[in-house]
């Protein structure tokens, strides 16, 4: 979802149906002559990583990670979110994990996400609402912190923030995650955010790789 979407640029404009076909003709080229044995490669899949990321068109997984296909996992919704209810999302994780055996599984936000800024205003939106209203409880639950920032941007960023941090830890809570780790796998949970202004990616340091710091509540023993 963009944030607050101005006029596109004249580029991503230019873009059309029949061009997207053409650019696929120019992307096999382009695989081929960087190696010729590109696609024999793709003939299986053993992704280390499944990143959980925004549908926002400008935050592209591998492009700003610097990898190739093949090489991670995606699923990507309205602001990155790891809901316990969403079979699209268990589905990709129990996939990635139980099948895959992916080592690491990164929840990626981004600065100026329109999911987050929709989610801290009062407007309502339509059917959307309900996705957003997941949003909305991680600020009930951050509320002292948030309401404390004066300024807009730094508040919104600073939600963002927490999404992440609060989506890696729904992440946590899955039976998915626990099994393996009481199986003995080894898989670690991550927080990253993006920002677009810069390409930066900035780890928010709430990696783990058990399930020590989930509330009681939430532990299967
Ligand atoms: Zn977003």
């Amino acid at each position: 979802m963009c944030a607050k979407t101005k006029k596109p640029s004249r580029e991503s404009s230019q873009i059309t149906y029949e061009g997207l076909l053409d650019g696929n003709k120019k992307f096999i080229k382009s695989a081929l002559k960087s190696d010729p044995d590109f696609f024999n490669k793709l003939s299986v899949q053993n992704p280390p990583v499944l990143w959980i990321g925004c549908a926002d068109s400008r935050v592209p997984a591998n492009q700003i990670t610097h990898t190739n296909p093949g090489e991670i996992f995606v699923h990507r919704n309205i602001a990155n979110m790891v809901i316990h209810t969403d079979m699209n999302m268990l589905s990709v994780l129990d996939y990635a994990v139980n099948v895959l055996h992916v080592k690491h599984v990164i929840v990626t936000g981004h600065y100026g996400c329109g999911g987050v800024l929709a989610a801290m205003s009062n407007q309502a939106f339509g059917l959307i609402d309900n996705w957003l209203r997941h949003i909305k409880d991680v600020y009930r639950v951050h509320a002292d912190e948030l309401d404390a920032i004066a300024d807009d941007n730094l508040r919104a960023n600073r939600l963002v923030e927490l999404n992440v941090i609060e989506n890696a830890y729904n992440l946590c809570k899955t039976s998915i995650i626990q099994n393996a780790w009481k199986n003995g796998q080894e898989i670690s949970v991550h927080g990253w955010v993006y920002s677009i202004a810069t390409g930066k990616i900035t780890d928010l340091k709430v990696s783990t790789s058990n399930n020590d710091k989930l509330d009681d509540v939430f532990k299967f023993k």
